[in-house]
């Protein structure tokens, strides 16, 4: 199967995976018109929409897709989501026929209360939850929610693709570097990712163990984090994890 990230709204990517037939599946998608494009560009039947959380950027298009489609929208159990035609819930799977796909679903609280991720084929279709080098905000949950939902996807094999909702990795690096300045591989990632965005390149997906190494949400307990956050050792996991999510939400990315 082929995947596609469309750019959309602001910084917004829609996910796409094609088979070779030409059934669709798209995620999270927060505008319909990249996904009429492309349908009709390159003659592909969208048969399903997944989501993840009810956020407009992630749901705005998924009515009328389906309207002008007849494709069935998945989405997890929050009346925020109207006119859902399969509720997910933590260790539903859900099973596509066009194109043939399966996906575990994953509860992952903490950006919104009812968040979804999506893991099959390889991906990790994880919305607001994970980001390359960087995660949500804790809008509906608790920090111990946030960093149980992360730690949860972080146990999926390394070789997992990451694609989130959003284009935020250069800035997520920014960020990153004040507080693990002497991690070569978010060095590497924090370069090869200003070249990739400065060719409108998305840089995602990404894989999962490219995250563990680089990713200061996926790092609270690796020494450089702890030294960094709390170098008298008084914080436990979940203090720490708060800590970098506060200062992350303070800090402001140096214009490029
Ligand atoms: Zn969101
Ligand atoms: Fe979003």
């Amino acid at each position: 199967m082929r995947l596609i990230a469309l750019p959309a709204l602001t910084d917004n990517y829609i996910w796409l995976l094609a088979d070779d037939r030409g059934d669709v599946i798209v995620v999270d998608p927060g505008d319909a018109q990249p996904v009429v494009d492309v349908c009709a560009r390159e003659n592909l039947r969208l048969r399903a929409i997944l989501l993840t959380h009810h956020h407009p950027d992630h749901i705005g298009g998924a009515q009328s897709l389906a309207a002008s489609t007849g494709a069935r929208i998945v989405a997890p159990i929050d009346a925020r989501i109207p006119n859902v035609d399969q509720r997910v819930a933590d260790g539903d799977c859900v099973v596509l026929t066009h194109p043939t796909a399966r996906f575990d679903v994953i509860a992952v609280p903490g950006h919104t209360s009812s968040h979804v991720a999506y893991h099959g084929h390889g991906l990790l279709f994880c919305g607001d939850t994970l980001f390359s080098v960087g995660c949500g905000r804790i809008f509906e949950g608790t920090p111990a929610q946030m960093l149980a939902s992360l730690d949860r996807l972080a146990a999926l094999p390394g070789d997992t693709q990451v694609c989130g909702g959003h284009e935020y990795t250069v800035a997520n690096c920014a960020f990153a570097m004040t507080l693990d300045p002497h991690n070569r591989e978010l060095r590497i990632r924090s370069e090869e990712c200003a070249a990739l965005r400065s060719k409108g390149q998305p840089t995602l997906p990404v894989t999962l163990a490219s995250e563990w190494a680089t990713n200061p949400f996926l790092r609270v307990d690796a020494p450089a984090l702890v030294d960094a956050i709390d170098p008298q050792r008084r914080l436990d996991r979940v203090e720490r994890f708060a800590q970098i999510r506060r200062r992350k939400d303070d800090f402001k990315a140096p214009v490029p």
